[in-house]
Parts: structure tokens; sequence; C-alpha cells
């Protein structure tokens, strides 16, 4: 077997239009977002107006991370210390931090083999726990049935904020994840789908809400200037009880990213031409099972998941070396500790212990694997081979 030679930690290099509006705002060193003349518009104003309208959404502010859009948004929706939030038991560690950040309390749900939540555990839990909150993530991307999840949400008088860091661009039925709530998240850290380094977007059709966020944000009393907000008399209702949480973005950083939302579209296109060829190849060999992808989801495949099936965690560990032997880097997300961006819930300590059999069992056979645009599709074949060849040396049980 030929190795594969290519980084999957090299996403694509920013093009002139980036680079040349990088430079205006470096020029001017009017990087602060409230740095502007009168009547102009910022950069971080124009991206909230680029990004409200690409999301179909009346409200969207930007700010430091998608971590941080989390944190605010529980924070501006009313979460109480010490309150409950329902959230995946599977899924990013900024996710059950931003709960910990707003002082609430992790309530895991279990997922299933289509690394989506579980929506019988949701009602479950929601039924007995009485919580208010959930804060759905969109795990790597895979999108739950979201009509039967919004019926839960209705029948529990759930508040829903998505989880969308890599969901930025996906619909249900035609629908962009994250306007199925009261808000959606999105990060522009640089292995999402638009590349800032770090920076995080929050959406909202609600104007209370978006206010709050706002202030929270650390807009001072200069929320008037943002580029996609509510009116002022909605501002005056709470501008004095709501605390200053300092996470703005700055005009550098939207600067950067307007002219890569222009070309999302596009992107995402690629994205899907090169998931789609490694899933092809691992379709057809044997032990490999992939997630299902329903005929409603739209996704983007920035990154592709797969399990095998009743694997060891010493044959797991062996399987991802094998791998790594042939240029290809997989995570593990079964392994006892942590490493690098990728943790499971056991290694979570500062949420209380739960158990989570289903969910431990689906992650102790799972893999994933980044997808960046600097693969060609014939760089997704040949992973897809060296993939296909490991498990069958590892010959997994089906
Ligand atoms: C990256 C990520 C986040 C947080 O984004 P940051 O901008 O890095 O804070 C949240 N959820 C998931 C699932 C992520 O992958």
């Amino acid at each position: 077997m030929k190795p594969f030679t290519g980084s999957f930690t090299q996403q694509e290099a920013l093009d002139d239009a980036v680079i040349a509006a990088a430079t205006e705002i470096l020029r001017s060193g009017r990087l602060h977002r409230y740095n502007s003349g009168p009547g102009e518009l910022s950069k971080a104003s124009e991206l909230e107006q680029a990004y409200a309208a690409y999301q179909g959404a009346r409200y969207c502010l930007a700010c430091a991370s998608g971590g941080y859009a989390m944190a605010i948004a529980l924070r501006a929706a009313g979460l109480g210390q010490g309150e409950t939030v329902l959230t995946n038991g599977f899924t990013l560690a900024p996710v059950p931090g931003a709960i910990a950040a707003a002082g609430g309390k992790a309530l895991l749900v279990e997922i299933t083999e289509d690394l989506v939540i579980d929506l019988e555990d949701l009602d479950r839990k929601a039924a007995t726990s009485g919580a208010r909150f959930l804060l759905l993530s969109n795990m790597r991307g895979h999108l739950a049935d979201m009509e039967r999840l919004v019926a839960i949400v209705t029948k529990h008088d759930l508040i829903l904020i998505e989880d969308c860091a890599h969901t930025m661009g996906a619909a249900w039925n035609g629908r962009k994840s994250g306007s199925f709530g009261l808000a959606g998240c999105f990060s522009t850290q640089t292995y999402k789908h638009l590349n800032s380094g770090e920076g995080g977007l929050l959406t909202s059709d609600d104007p209370e809400f978006m206010a709050r966020a706002i202030i929270l944000s650390g807009s001072y009393m200069l929320y008037e200037r943002h580029g996609a907000a509510p009116s002022a008399d909605v501002f005056e209702r709470i501008r004095l009880e709501t605390p200053n949480m300092s996470g703005r973005m700055d005009n550098l950083r939207a600067a950067v990213l307007l002219p890569q939302l222009a070309r999302l579209e596009d992107s995402i296109e690629r994205w899907n031409e090169r998931y789609r060829a490694v899933e092809q190849v691992l379709a057809g060999a044997d032990g490999v099972a992939l997630p299902g992808r329903a005929a409603a989801e739209r996704y983007v495949g920035s990154s592709i998941q797969f399990r095998l099936p009743g694997i060891s965690p010493a044959l797991a560990s062996a399987f991802v070396a094998a791998n790594k032997a042939l240029g290809v880097e997989l995570k593990w997300f079964g392994a006892a500790e942590p490493v690098a961006f990728t943790s499971n819930h056991h290694s979570w300590r500062y949420v209380d212990p739960q158990a989570l059999p289903e969910t431990d069992r689906i992650l102790s056979s799972l893999f994933d694997m980044r997808l960046p645009l600097t693969f060609s599709v014939e760089d997704c074949c040949h992973i897809g081979s060296i993939i296909a060849h490991c498990a069958a040396e590892i010959g997994a049980p089906a």
C-alpha cells in the first residue's frame, strides 16, 4: 500500500481577496469593532449583516469563539446558577465547557449509531429532570431528525440552543441548521467552515435575547453600532441589568471572514465531493459501518466518521497506528485518555459522572478523520483505500 503524504491539519491558504481585506484594516489601524468613523459600518457589523442574511436570521452577533457564543447564549436565555442543561453525551469539550462557564449543570443524553442525539433518551431525560434548556450539539455535522426533535422540545417547553460548529451551511428539509430554536452558535476557528483562527457567530430572531447577548459580549453602550441588532428601545429595557463579559470580535477577523463567506457554498460542494469519495470506498469495505444520512439532511462533509463495530480497545489502537504508519490520521473516541482535540465524557471531570452505556458502546468503535480542502478527490480515494486496507488487516469482527 502506497502511503499518503498530505497533512490532515493543513487548511487551504487564504486567497488574495482575504489578504487585501486584511491589509486594508491593518493599514487603517482600526481593529477594534467600535473604532469606526461617523456613519461608517465597521467590518464586524458588515459581517453580522452578511451572516444574518446567509443564515436567514433577523439578528447576528460576531464574537470571540463558538464556545463563547454558546456560553452567552445560555446566559442571555436566562439560565440560572446550577440549572440543568441537556446536551449530547458525544460532543467536543467546549460544549460542556460553555455550560460550566454559564453556571449550568450538564445532563448528558445518549447518542445513536448515526451519531446524533437519541430522541427517546432526550424525551425521557427532559421529563424526569424538568430541565428548561437543551444545548443541542450537531457534533461532526450530523443532524438528528429535526422535526421530531422540535416536537420533543415543544412538548417539554425546552429552550433550544444549537451548537452548529460543524453544521454551518447544513440544513434539514431545506431549513438551515441553527434556525430550529432560540439561537444558533457557529465557530470560525481554523478547522471549521470559515477560518479566522478563532471567532464565533450567534444568530437568533428573538430581539430581547439578542440585545442581552450583545451587551454580554461587551458592547458597552455602543450597541447601536451593531450590524444586525434589534432596535435601541429593546436595549433600553435590559442594558443596565446585563453584565459585560468582554468577548467581542475585531475588525481584522471580520474582514478576513467576509470574502470566505461569499464562497462558502462553493467550499461546501468541494467538501462533499471529498466526503463522498471516502464514503464510497468505505461503503465497500468489510467490517466498516458508516453513519446513516437521511435524505432530508444537507450536510457539510468537512470530516468523516465510521465505526468498526465490536473492535476491542487493543485492536482499535492498533488500527489507528496502522493507518498512521501509512500517513492517515484518525482520531478514536474510545480512548481512555483524551488526545489533542479528542476527549469523551469520562474525562470531563467537572461534570457529574453519568452512565451512558449506549454512547460508550458506540464511541468504543468510532473513528474520525478531517477532510481539509487541501486534499484532492484522488487523495480522498487513496485515503479511503488505506483505511479499508487497515480494516481488512485488523480483521475487525463484524
Ligand atoms: C469547535 C467546536 C466548538 C467550539 O468552537 P470554538 O470556536 O473553538 O470555541 C463547539 N462545538 C463543537 C462540536 C466544536 O467542534
